[in-house]
């Protein structure tokens, strides 16, 4: 019998051309009514899920019988229950590496844009407000030679950290909870303290996954910690910062911009964020370039086919049940 495989996102017309003509495929539809309970009708007796940006746990899952995996078209697997999928022994794979450096250009983008005052300055320019010569309220802050803080210097972490030191010859400092020797050495990148790295970063980027421990790490104490003429720029999930504080502390200018690609609650559809100058807001597209989607669907789609044809999916980010 042909296996059953429900795609709960868009994906690359190809890669699904591809399993529709492997697989009997359902796509789950938003506008054909409420998408869990769209995936609660599917997964009773579906093999293996492929997509992104849903949240897949017990509330939908629980009347799946033979899933095998679910296969997310990301890096981050924040948005799935691992312990359920555990218990449940279904596999979940995600797609590293490919992204990286496409992530990390985006992390730069924001930083150069918050610290330059790209988007305002745009608007203002388009608006026919250039009159004379730019002066203080149009002033950006200088970026090379400065101190580039990266709270988790990981895959991402390092490839923004390179861009700082080879493109920007910026001091790298990072916090991780563990110290990374390897990564840090060839960019002479100082490990500090999370109180420390705010406090003596001009730039502060998070690059950190989502995890228990990671949740709201930047507060309203880390804001407060911060230069009154840092930048800061997240590219990691929104739930690693406290967004109401990152708000007051950008009303109150206790830091000088910020870069933000991800949010508490996405999409963003209303937040006192669009009222304000002094942020960069971006829906969500770290690694959307269209090699780089490309790249992960595919990655994607031959971890899903391992796992229908029972190889262990080279990503698999929880347990692995064959062995
Ligand atoms: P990674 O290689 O696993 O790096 C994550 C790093 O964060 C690790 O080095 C980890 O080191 C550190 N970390 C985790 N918890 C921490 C904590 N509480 N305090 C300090 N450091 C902590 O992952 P990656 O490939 O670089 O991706 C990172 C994240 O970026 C993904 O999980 C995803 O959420 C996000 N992302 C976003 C986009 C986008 O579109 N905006 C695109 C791709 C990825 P230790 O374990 O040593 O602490």
């Amino acid at each position: 019998m042909q296996k059953k495989v429900i795609v709960f996102s868009q994906i690359d017309a190809d890669v699904l051309a591809t399993l529709q003509a492997q697989y009997h495929v359902v796509v789950i539809n938003p506008k054909m009514g409420d998408v869990n309970e769209q995936i609660r009708q599917h997964v009773v007796d579906a093999d293996a899920m492929i997509g992104a940006g849903r949240l897949l746990n017990e509330t939908n899952l629980a009347p799946a019988q033979k899933l095998k995996i679910i296969s997310s078209v990301s890096v981050g697997y924040d948005n799935y229950d691992v312990a359920y999928l555990n218990q449940k022994k279904i596999w979940l794979s995600n797609t590293p590496h490919v992204l990286t450096e496409t992530t990390a250009d985006l992390a730069f983008t924001l930083l150069m844009s918050a610290a330059r005052k790209v988007p305002s300055l745009d608007q203002w320019t388009k608006q026919g407000e250039w009159k004379r010569t730019v002066s203080g309220a149009q002033f950006g802050q200088e970026i090379f030679g400065k101190t580039l803080g990266i709270v988790g210097l990981g895959h991402i972490g390092e490839a923004i950290a390179r861009r700082g030191f080879h493109g920007f010859n910026m001091n790298i400092l990072y916090h991780n909870r563990r110290e990374k020797l390897e990564l840090a050495q060839p960019l002479n990148a100082q490990y500090r303290s999370l109180k420390d790295l705010l406090q003596q970063s001009d730039f502060v980027v998070v690059a950190v996954d989502l995890n228990a421990e990671s949740k709201a790490l930047i507060n309203a104490e880390a804001f407060d910690l911060m230069q009154k003429h840092a930048v800061f720029v997240n590219i990691s999930r929104g739930s690693v910062v406290d967004e109401q504080a990152l708000i007051d502390a950008l009303q109150q200018h206790k830091i000088f911009a910020a870069g933000l690609d991800v949010y508490q609650k996405e999409p963003l559809q209303q937040s006192p964020l669009f009222d304000l100058e002094n942020v960069v807001t971006l829906p969500h597209i770290g690694s959307a370039t269209a090699e780089t989607r490309q790249k992960m669907v595919k990655l994607a789609y031959q971890n899903l086919v391992d796992a229908l044809e029972d190889r262990v999916p080279r990503y698999l980010v929880n347990e692995n049940f064959s062995s």
